[in-house]
């Protein structure tokens, strides 16, 4: 019989299936079971993948589990191709296909080898180019265990600039593949982050949830790593999650020597290290000699370790490309070894047989609730630069995510005719590759920056073609959603328009159309799954403008001349544009659009003069302000301030700084004493690899004195209208800033414009944004993992052990992936900084906030990539742009934090489309107004995947995206979401529970069970405080969520909310057959198995059966 028909595989969810459990479940929940689901086992019978695939452990003797690896970079200083063929062997000799293809030979000769390999992008591409048979050898290799798989995701992700939509997104993807082709025994149980330069929390609660058992790690910080080897805590369970608790504790490894081989045993083409001779008639027979080294290297390590068990990475970086040299020795290495030691055991290992050996050994192990943030190999070689290195490339990864999430959804809500549906996969393999750990990193060389940003680019414009087939087939639909028009034939009869929609380079305030048409269409799509307002900023060349709506009415708009620094310092864009129009785009539906049709119009316009300080020196040229349209509100006329009902930013005039910002809430207004500044550190420049001269680099941040340098006083103008105010400050002439109040909006839009950093003075720098505050702050801070939980930060301390800090600054910095926050406990204030990309970010003294925007250095930091961070373009050092979002309150604002950060991260898609040859009433023929979800979900739930799957099912992520603590007595509470009234055009028929990565149904979900020393606290961030000791606390990990009936809104945090979530339960779906529905949603819990609900920062995972309505 052949095994591989019995594989289980996730893709056949649609196909004949007989499992119990989940034909009763379906029988007695719908009305008709599927009709062709087929007879499947977990695992294929006759496979003895996994862990009894494992060589058998002693007792009593040290066993050595050797782990035959290869690190194979999706990308670092050649490009993905380019390590996958192997060209450009002058930079490096790698070449992936040469590893794949040597090492399955070797494995095919004995059954007792082992190997893993880890990164599904460069497996994938050969599993393509093999044939039939080898594939089917291959297969034999997975199913006995021969071949294991670790990790498994696309990439071998970065920690720190990556954010946990994009993760869960590369490892979906990556597991995926394996899991279409190897069934079960492709499933990865052990997490292998062997390269990463430090270890997120967020990372190992996602680890977790996914099914993996265990996680093993290359690089922690060096004083951390000695500490823990001395007191045998290398080995730990860690809790990824405080809300989530035990499901997230993850038993966590440090590997001995990262993941390079002992010194002397490195038997690859690339090593210089003697083979084993044993031959006794050779005058180089050595095995003695060797044996005892080895077995000398192995008693050293195992004395670090708990067990009687260790792991020895035998691999490196493109290893085994000729792999016969690492079997052929590795055989004698474990038959002489063995021969000539009794009390060792020597195997062929994998990661998983080495964790399950520490499993069985019964060990209760030290916790850990903190995370391995920053990471430092030397004490002057932190490697804190890489948080913000290549911040262009850094911004174009977060809108790659953005946009993938708005292609996905188009595509799984419209169910498009196979002609207009173009594959998502470049944009899925693009995104997953940008998450490698030297591709978002910054850390690659110049050119293989440039292939990832084309990598992406072609992902996008493939997406673009579905997004915007999918949106003209909603727009081709009456608003009733009936008459659906399918065919040109059908679009000519009732004259839809087909709208052909463009994305701008609105990050650069460029764009072809509505600089140069006079009429045009812009359709916005919102990816949230709660309505939004969003101002739309479009580069124009006219000065007035007509935007009317769907209902043919005109709204606000304002257009402001272009600031003349982004004309300076951005002088190779391509662009006509003089002026920006701004509108509000209100109330856009949850996963829905609104179109707006727009005229250039001089009819009616209306002047203002901008207002300028009376500081600035070299007045500009007067540029105008004008608005039309309808508006209630006059501009104010205050010279030296900004701001809307909420806020009121006052100007220094001396310094041209903010003075202070005034907060008006529920009527009691606040002044909160704030600064903010750009400045920058000169880089250490130095000329050797020796410690004491490690220059600051891709990797590591190292100024060259603790002192930030001012760039200047800036000179000011300010710009007021009916929708927005500014104040732009131009500090220098690479240097300047618009901060801007947006109405209704309760955050401070700082938008930085940075480059072309000078170095004329052969020093490199780094930029950061300072905010100064008042804020008592006790030196703590809190900066997010992954975009997700907040981690607890003290100054000049770490929670595990007592830190020598040689880089005083360098060493304060941390991760930001989407926010930083500090917190004065004794006023209630707090105050967030959310960023639109990954940034390192630090508060160096009480009530102050920095953070690194931009950096350009002129020497190579010695770790590998062989460049200077001197990024060009057009000749000249690059400019960045970016926005950080400032909140701040006497009142906790943890709920609007995350609101704000989840709008940023997800903002609205907008497209633009010429309407020369296309009349308002022609347009309005279309539908220009569109809701995905039949309702908007609860305040406290987010939709992290809607995606299409496989046979026609639909992939599902609904997330609680706060913690408990958050908002304790109102949204921090239990949410719910009723799915067959989810979604407007889709009636979901059925749904089945995966665990986070969707590779494994939630019934076969198990894990390790591990024992821990000692006891977890409730919530790390309550504890961690001057005083805090590693081990300490109560125990915890139990829910406790009394009242389960009390929900909100998202955008209703007002007193309607209640009445909103009553009618949010008393909705019916249209279709009146599923009327009954409305009876069952007022049962208990679990009545209703189409209610979901969600504890905080719970994900759910849901693959979906659904029909849709046409
Ligand atoms: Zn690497």
């Amino acid at each position: 019989m052949d095994v591989w028909h019995h594989n289980f595989r996730l893709s056949t969810i649609m196909g004949p299936f007989t499992f119990t459990i989940f034909v009763l479940f379906l029988t007695t929940i719908f009305a008709k079971p599927f009709d062709k689901f087929e007879s499947e086992s977990a695992k294929p019978k006759e496979s003895t993948c996994g862990y009894t695939s494992c060589h058998p452990t002693k007792p009593d003797v040290l066993n050595i589990h050797l782990v035959p690896h290869t690190h194979d970079d999706v990308g670092w200083l050649k490009t993905l191709d380019q390590y996958y063929y192997g060209s450009r062997t002058s930079t490096q000799r790698a070449g992936v296909q040469y590893i794949l293809d040597s090492v399955i030979d070797e494995l095919m000769k004995d059954p007792i080898r082992r190997f893993v390999y880890v990164e599904s992008a460069f497996f994938d591409l050969w599993w393509s180019e093999q044939t039939d048979q080898r594939r089917h050898h291959v297969k034999r290799l997975v199913a006995e265990g021969r071949l294991e798989f670790a990790g498994g995701a696309w990439s071998m992700n970065d920690e720190a600039s990556t954010h946990y939509q994009s993760i869960l997104d590369q490892f979906t993807w990556g597991l995926r593949m394996l899991n279409d082709t190897f069934g079960e025994c492709g499933r990865p149980k052990t997490g292998w982050q062997i390269d990463p330069f430090g270890h997120s929390r967020e990372m190992t609660n996602l680890w977790a949830l996914s099914g993996f058992d265990g996680l093993l790690l290359g690089r922690i910080d060096f004083q951390d790593k000695k500490k823990r080897l001395n007191s045998k805590d290398a080995e730990m369970i860690w809790r990824g999650s405080d809300d989530i608790g035990k499901p997230s504790d993850l038993f966590t490894g440090i590997l001995f020597n990262n993941y390079a081989p002992p010194p002397g045993f490195c038997f690859d083409v690339l090593c210089n290290d003697d083979p084993i001779i044993d031959n006794v008639k050779s005058t180089e027979y050595n095995v003695d000699k060797m044996v005892q080294k080895f077995v000398d290297y192995a008693q050293n390590q195992a004395s670090a370790y708990r067990t009687n068990n260790i792991i020895m990475t035998m691999g490196e970086d493109f290893f085994y490309q000729d792999a016969s040299m690492w079997y052929k020795n590795l055989d004698k290495l474990i038959k002489h070894v063995n021969e000539k030691e009794p009390k060792v055991n020597v195997m062929y290992s994998t990661p998983s047989c080495y964790i399950k050996a520490l499993y069985d050994s019964q060990q209760k192990w030290s916790t850990k609730q903190d995370d391995f943030f920053p990471y430092a190999s030397d004490e002057h070689s932190y490697w804190t630069g890489y948080y913000t290195s290549r911040p262009t490339i850094k911004y174009y990864e977060r809108k790659g995510n953005n946009f993938l999430q708005v292609c996905k959804q188009l595509y799984a809500l419209t169910n498009l005719n196979e002609k207009d549906k173009v594959d998502l996969n470049m944009l899925r393999k693009a995104m997953g590759v940008m998450q490698h750990h030297d591709a978002v990193t910054g850390t690659e060389k110049q050119h293989v920056a440039q292939d990832y940003a084309r990598m992406l680019n072609e992902g996008i414009q493939d997406c673009l073609i579905t997004t915007k087939e999918a949106l003209n087939k909603l727009m081709a639909e009456n608003p009733d959603g009936k008459d659906k028009i399918s065919t040109n034939d059908q679009r000519d009869n009732i004259k839809v328009s087909y709208i052909p929609m463009k994305l701008c380079q609105l990050n650069i305030t460029e764009c072809d159309i509505t600089e140069n048409s006079k009429q045009f269409v812009i359709t916005v799509y919102n990816p949230l799954a709660h309505v939004i307002t969003d101002y739309v900023r479009l580069p124009v060349s006219g000065t007035s403008y007509i935007v009317k709506n769907s209902e043919g009415n005109g709204i606000t708009i304002q257009v402001m001349p272009i600031s003349s620094q982004l004309l300076q310092q951005l002088p190779f864009r391509k662009s006509n544009a003089t002026n920006e129009l701004v509108f509000a785009a209100d109330n856009i539906p949850p996963l829905g659009y609104k179109a707006f049709y727009i005229q250039e119009d001089n009819s009616h316009e209306k002047i203002f003069v901008d207002k300028t300080m009376p500081f600035v020196s070299n007045s500009q040229t007067k540029p105008l302000f004008k608005f039309s349209g309808t508006t209630k509100d006059e501009p104010t006329n205050d010279e030296d301030s900004i701001g809307n009902e909420f806020i009121k930013i006052n100007i220094d005039k001396s310094s041209g700084l903010i003075e202070n910002i005034i907060v008006t809430e529920n009527g009691k207004s606040t002044t909160f004493p704030l600064t903010q500044q750009l400045l920058y550190y000169r880089g250490m420049n130095a000329a050797s690899n020796a410690t004491f001269n490690r220059p600051s680099g891709a990797y590591i941040f190292r100024p060259n004195t603790s002192e930030v340098v001012s760039i200047g006083k800036p000179e000011n103008k300010i710009v007021k209208g009916p929708l927005v105010e500014e104040l732009h400050q131009h500090f220098s002439n690479w240097s300047s800033q618009v901060i801007k109040v947006y109405k209704d909006q309760m955050y401070v839009e700082f938008e930085w414009l940075v480059g072309p950093i000078p170095i004329e003075d052969k020093v490199g720098k780094e930029v950061i944004s300072r905010f100064t505050t008042d804020f008592k702050t006790e030196n703590s801070f809190y900066t997010d993992s992954n975009g997700r939980q907040l981690i607890k930060r003290i100054l000049n301390k770490r929670p595990t052990w007592d830190v020598q800090l040689d880089e005083p600054v360098a060493g304060n910095y941390y991760p930001i992936t989407s926010m930083i926050s500090i917190r004065d406990n004794s006023s209630q204030r707090e105050l967030y900084v959310i960023t639109d990309r990954a940034q390192g970010g630090t508060s160096l003294k009480d009530g102050q906030v920095d953070i690194m925007v931009h950096r350009r250095l002129l020497w190579d930091d010695y770790f590998g990539v062989g460049e200077a961070l001197n990024e060009t373009e057009n000749g000249v050092g690059l400019v960045a742009r970016g926005t950080h979002y400032l909140l701040i309150s006497d009142s906790k604002k943890r709920v609007e934090s995350r609101q704000i950060a989840l709008q940023k991260l997800l903002q609205p898609a907008v497209f633009v489309s010429s309407a020369d040859n296309l009349t308002f009433d022609a347009w309005n023929k279309n539908r220009n107004e569109f809701s995905g979800l039949h309702t908007e979900l609860p305040g406290n739930v987010h939709i992290l995947t809607l995606e299409p799957w496989k046979d026609h099912s639909i992939l599902l992520r609904l997330e609680h995206f706060l913690t408990k603590t958050d908002d304790p007595d109102d949204l921090s509470k239990q949410a719910i979401v009723n799915l067959r009234i989810l979604f407007s055009g889709i009636k979901i028929i059925s749904y089945r529970e995966t665990s986070l990565t969707a590779n494994q149904w939630i019934e076969d979900f198990q894990r390790l069970d591990w024992q821990t020393a000692d006891k977890m606290v409730d919530n790390f961030n309550d504890v961690y405080d001057g005083t805090y000791q590693a081990v300490n606390g109560s125990t915890t990990g139990d829910r406790d969520f009394p009242d389960k009936d009390k929900y909100s809104f998202f955008n209703s945090l007002s007193d309607n909310a209640r009445n909103k979530l009553q009618d949010y339960l008393n909705l019916s779906f249209p279709d009146s057959s599923l009327n009954h529905v409305k009876s069952t949603i007022k049962r208990s819990v679990g009545d209703d198995d189409f209610l979901v609900y969600l504890q905080p920062m719970e994900i759910k995972t849901l693959i979906i059966k659904a029909e849709f309505s046409d």
